[in-house]
């Protein structure tokens, strides 16, 4: 139940939500599965998407994550890691064709290069026009709606505290740290722990998240050492072009390209003898890509801002840029890197068509492979391949894989956690296998150290992980509250004010100078019909509120008023003609009791007399006896009252029959005559009456 409120609750449940200590993180993609990352985190009333990728392997509407469990237009914030497409693929479909009307964020770095991956997964994508997600127009106009975020700049929005930092991976790559209500979440996004040769190693941020989202891509792998890696690779791709073979590097057209490229130049200009074979970087985005990545040299290592003072890295001597499959003289050995990465459609799936038959030739697989793609299904060395026109085609081209991506392995990751201790961990982008794999390795490491207690989660897409922070509440007292030094035991009382989660305490006198709020007395007025006299007002007022509740206060000038009451020393009561008017100050005391005096007004207005009872002061006591006696001798004549009158009853005899009057009760005691019993009871009643009401 709770669950579905947290998820779907609408308006009406928002202050449950607030309230509420249950955090719900849902992966809609990249749950035990690498691809469309988009993860949900809800907490405290807000909801916060992260990521918003397509899934490679798929096309079309299949390719977004589980978007349709959710409502867009409820979503505060979303946050884009990096500019890859498997995070942000799915952004301008999601800004464009949704109702989401939240704020999105990403660095500027990202938002640079995303402008141009995007436009040229649309120019790949070799699906019908109708199953496009999104056009150029679309992705065009979702550019005013993000904003940018510098790395460690801390932005509030709505109560959610976020900040970046640097995560490796790719130029631009972040991760988010989120705090709301004081509990910090730090999503990952894809990280490298290890410096290459242009970018910087993620941090470690200086603030310890109570939750960690972190990618597991590469599970429990342990990456080879830099040097060796690239050892492998420059072998390799000596040995496939000495033998007079083609060698295809399908690459992402940005973010390990650049490395590969820095690599490859280095060692031509190592090699002479290699210099004759030309190096083809074939992405139409190549040119733009460069000055992108060269205005963002501040945002890479310290390697390459030393290098920049003497020649640009990434002016290459070698490497030439081809603009597509037509300007390309395929007539020798030759390195060619292209797009896409895992070889779903576009020039890099061409040029491995082209030459996958000859043994001569070699596929260099760079980096990650998404399952269902054919950079994946080559890894298992089949025998055949199927064209995208769907002839089949030996595959005799040598198939290496050297991964150069950064992403954290195994000891990175293993790190990373140890420095930060979370008190939970979600894993998410990463395969089924290897993420379990991971998440056992991990909860080993910790079940031998008792004082460091993590969990790990490894949830499935759309299966919520539910966490219960139960923060302490507490109040920041300030302005003339705290002026003085707290002492043991003080009480304090002032206004509680809340302002996004926080709690602070004010006197009220305060509230204007700390607050856009002020403080106004609301005075309460109500008149109600009295027709009784004031002195059984007062007589009825000191019955309920108790002996010197109620003071008489002199009638103030000019005012026709007969009486004018304090009660309780909070209301005032002015009594004119048969309208009694009750004016105080409303608190919630106050009101209490306005409430009791208006009650029992009412009350007596609605039974008559017969509710006033006995208890009246000596002096109307006395008074009332004297009328009795006067009316009783008046009626029945002098003779019939008995001379000695004891105070508690009033004896007479009328025609010789006994007739007892108990002043204490009103009760009267006459046995033998019931038309004089009537006669005296009614006496009595209209005697009351008049006189007190
Ligand atoms: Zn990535
Ligand atoms: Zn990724």
């Amino acid at each position: 139940m709770a669950q579905k409120r947290t998820l779907n609750g609408g308006g009406g449940a928002r202050l449950l939500k607030e309230e509420s200590d249950l955090m719900v993180i849902r992966p809609l993609g990249a749950g035990q599965e690498v691809g469309r990352s988009c993860i949900m985190l809800e907490f405290k009333g807000k909801k916060i998407m992260l990521d918003c990728g397509i899934h490679p392997g798929l096309s079309g509407m299949d390719a977004l994550p589980f978007v349709d469990l959710i409502d867009a237009d409820q979503i505060d914030l979303l946050f884009i890691s990096h500019f890859h497409l498997d995070h942000c693929g799915a952004l301008p479909w999601f800004l464009q064709k949704t109702s989401f009307k939240g704020r999105c964020f990403m660095t500027h770095a990202t938002k640079a290069i995303y402008r141009w991956m995007l436009s040229d997964y649309i120019k790949v994508s070799n699906i019908s026009t109708d199953q496009m997600l999104y056009t150029e127009a679309d992705l065009e106009a979702s550019m005013e709606k993000i904003e940018t975020i510098n790395f460690h700049e801390e932005r509030d929005i709505l109560g959610v505290r976020f900040w970046a930092y640097n995560a490796g991976h790719v130029l631009g790559a972040a991760m988010f740290m989120i705090e709301i209500a004081g509990i910090r979440v730090l999503y990952t996004g894809d990280f490298s722990r290890q410096e290459d040769r242009h970018l910087m190693a993620a941090e470690i941020p200086a603030m310890r998240p109570d939750v960690l989202i972190t990618e597991s891509t590469y599970g429990t792998h342990i990456h080879e050492k830099r040097e060796d890696r690239e050892n492998r690779f420059t072998s390799l791709v000596q040995k496939i072009v000495t033998q007079g073979g083609r060698c295809l590097i399908p690459v992402f057209a940005l973010g390990r390209a650049q490395e590969l490229l820095l690599i490859l130049d280095e060692y031509w200009s190592q090699n002479p003898d290699l210099q004759e074979i030309p190096i083809y970087y074939a992405s139409s985005l190549a040119k733009k890509c460069m000055a992108v990545y060269q205005t963002y040299i501040n945002a890479m290592n310290d390697k390459i801002r030393r290098q920049i003072a003497i020649n640009n890295p990434f002016v290459f001597r070698f490497i030439s840029n081809l603009k597509g499959i037509d300007h390309f003289d395929d007539v020798g050995p030759c390195v060619v890197m292209a797009s896409p990465g895992m070889m779903q459609s576009g020039l890099s799936r061409e040029l491995f068509e082209t030459w996958c038959t000859d043994p001569k030739n070699g596929v260099i697989i760079a980096g990650y492979c998404v399952e269902g793609t054919l950079a994946k299904t080559i890894l298992f060395e089949p025998e055949e391949i199927t064209s995208m026109n769907g002839q089949k085609l030996p595959l005799n081209m040598s198939v290496d894989y050297i991964s150069f991506s950064a992403h954290t392995d195994y000891q990175q990751t293993s790190e990373f956690i140890r420095l930060l201790q979370p008190t939970h961990v979600v894993l998410v982008h990463g395969e089924q296998n290897e993420m379990s794999r991971l998440k056992s390795a991990l909860m080993r490491e910790y079940e031998a150290n008792p004082k460091v207690q993590i969990t790990f989660h490894n949830p499935r897409n759309t299966q919520p992980v539910e966490l219960y922070f139960r923060g302490e509440k507490t109040a920041k007292v300030m302005g003339s509250l705290a002026v003085g030094e707290p002492a043991d035991c003080q009480r304090l009382s002032g206004v509680l004010v809340k302002r996004e989660f926080k709690y602070h305490l004010l006197a009220p006198t305060d509230l204007s100078k700390y607050t856009d709020m002020s403080m106004s007395i609301v005075t309460q007025k109500q008149s109600i019909h009295w027709p009784g006299s004031p002195v059984v007002l007062k007589l009825l007022l000191e019955r309920a509120g108790g002996p010197g509740s109620v003071v008489e206060v002199p009638v103030p000038e000019g005012s026709t008023a007969t009486a004018r009451l304090r009660v309780c020393d909070c209301i005032d009561l002015m009594a004119d003609g048969k309208i009694v008017t009750l004016e105080w100050q409303a608190t919630p005391v106050n009101d209490m009791y306005a409430d009791m005096v208006m009650a029992c007004l009412l009350q007596c207005d609605i039974a008559g007399s017969s509710v006033i009872g006995t208890r009246m002061s000596k002096v109307d006591e006395k008074h009332y006896q004297d009328c009795l006696i006067e009316t009783l001798q008046e009626l029945f004549g002098e003779q019939s009252m008995e001379k000695f009158i004891d105070s508690d009853r009033l004896t007479l005899t009328v025609r010789g029959k006994r007739i007892v009057i108990n002043l204490q009760t009103h009760e009267i005691e006459c046995d033998q005559d019931e038309q004089l019993y009537q006669t005296v009871y009614m006496t009595v009643r209209k005697l009351r009456q008049s006189l007190l009401l």
